[in-house]
């Protein structure tokens, strides 16, 4: 405790320092408290199809229940906990989760899989990655059908042949491999064709402004026609309205993700969520 006040004295008298360096030091600790007393839970955001509106995958999304802050999103915590090695810890705990609700779906009859995971490039990086998540799919007993990852663009620029191999490893065990917030990265597009990618994920920077915007509409075009060419899903994420979705649908994007359609759920709500869409199919694309 004397220790936690010097702290806050330094604090008082260098007030850059408090709101970077020391709150991000004293939420540190709280990360890996926070992991060993279950204050963390993955919401779900269902994927549909452009076409018929049909749930063809979900995206985990990590909240914290902070004892003091109350509920937070990773935009709050991730970057911290990306500076320590406990970004590997928290991302274990994450595939664990995924893993789990999937097989549950799985064997409930519920037909929302694959289930999206985000990885951090810590996580890619790590030695023996694949090997890691296929150990977690191996104590779980889950199919790694049921499983997608979510990588971004800067991720899948690295060193060609270790990428390939690793992405090889997750196609192996049935994994599927998105490109989340694409065109927003920076990839070498010859790159990416010698990549095993399943799905490119448009950022919703460009659906944001859709369909007024000449650049987002030209960019957003170009990015379903080059995913159609290579044989790769496009889905579009953070669709808030309608003209956004009928836009995306009338240009051929296969699937659509965002508020329009349901914002993240817990993993009750998601379930009764899935259930009612499947028993008043009418509503699709509403
Ligand atoms: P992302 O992977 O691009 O996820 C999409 C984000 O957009 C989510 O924010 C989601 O709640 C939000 N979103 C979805 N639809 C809409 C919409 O219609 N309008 C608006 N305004 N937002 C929408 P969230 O949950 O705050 O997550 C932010 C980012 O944090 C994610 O971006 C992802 O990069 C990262 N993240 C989330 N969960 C994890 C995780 O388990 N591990 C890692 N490494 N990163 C995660
Ligand atoms: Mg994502
Ligand atoms: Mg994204
Ligand atoms: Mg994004």
């Amino acid at each position: 405790l004397a220790k936690a006040r010097g702290r806050a004295q330094f604090r008082f008298f260098d007030p850059a320092m408090a709101s970077s360096a020391y709150a991000a030091m004293v939420m540190e600790g709280e990360l890996g408290q926070g992991l060993e007393r279950g204050e963390f839970e993955l919401y779900f955001q269902p994927q549909v199809s452009a076409r018929d509106g049909s749930v063809v995958g979900a995206e985990a999304l990590i909240r914290w229940h902070h004892p003091a802050r109350g509920l937070l999103l990773p935009g709050e915590f991730i970057p911290v906990a990306e500076q320590q090695r406990l970004m590997l810890a928290i991302g274990q705990w994450v595939l664990r989760e995924a893993a789990r609700c999937a097989a549950r779906w799985h064997a409930m009859g519920l037909n929302v899989a694959p289930i999206a995971v985000n990885l951090s490039s810590m996580q890619f990086q790590a030695p023996f990655f694949a090997e890691t998540v296929a150990q977690v799919l191996r104590e779980e007993g889950v199919d790694g059908r049921l499983i997608e990852l979510e990588l971004t663009e800067r991720m899948l620029m690295d060193d060609l042949p270790e990428v390939s191999g690793k992405l090889k490893q997750l196609s192996a065990l049935g994994i599927r491999v998105s490109v989340d917030d694409f065109g927003t990265g920076y990839s070498s597009l010859g790159h990416l064709k010698e990549l095993p990618i399943d799905k490119m994920k448009i950022d919703a920077s460009f659906v944001k402004d859709l369909p007024g915007d000449r650049g987002s509409t030209a960019i957003t075009r170009a990015i379903i026609q080059m995913a159609s060419s290579l044989g790769i899903t496009a889905i579009a994420e953070g669709v808030e309205t309608e003209s956004q979705r009928s836009f995306l649908a009338l240009n051929g994007c296969d699937e659509l993700q965002g508020d329009l359609i349901s914002k993240p759920l817990s993993v009750k709500d998601f379930e009764v969520w899935v259930r009612d869409r499947r028993a008043a199919p009418h509503l699709l694309n509403a």
